[in-house]
């Protein structure tokens, strides 16, 4: 059976990867990518298979692309419809508006627990 596969994409190395390890060591499959633009060139390269993703988890402060200009673009893409998790440091209303108005599923604000992590994961993944 395929594993469920989730992109993560951050610009933080630490923090990006404190998400995959906790995510591989809940069974999930990993892609990584360093920002927007790197997070979208991953997914065109799997456009074809899709490779059973099933979901995107995002960080929004992040150099070349930020995570809102990200969340717009794979709201245009073959992938529109996979569910999206951003992280912000900041609690500020106006991001999480943002990041609702553009399409986002959920979000965490930083730092946050492994178990919070899991959880939301559990809850947006898309079902097989
Ligand atoms: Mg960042």
């Amino acid at each position: 059976m395929m594993e469920e596969h989730i992109l993560v994409v951050d610009d933080s190395p630490t923090i990006r990867s404190a998400v995959s390890f906790c995510l591989r060591n809940a069974g999930y499959e990993v892609s990584e990518a360093k920002n927007g633009k790197d997070g979208l060139k991953k997914l065109e390269s799997m456009k074809e298979s899709r490779q059973g993703l099933a979901l995107i988890v995002t960080d929004i402060n992040m150099p070349q692309m930020d995570g809102i200009t990200f969340i717009k673009n794979v709201k245009k893409s073959n992938f529109r419809f996979l569910p999206i998790l951003f992280f912000t440091t900041e609690s500020k209303k106006s991001i999480l508006e943002k990041g609702r108005a553009v399409g986002a599923s959920g979000w965490l604000v930083k730092p946050f627990q492994p178990e919070q992590l899991l959880w939301a994961v559990k809850k947006l993944v898309w079902p097989k």
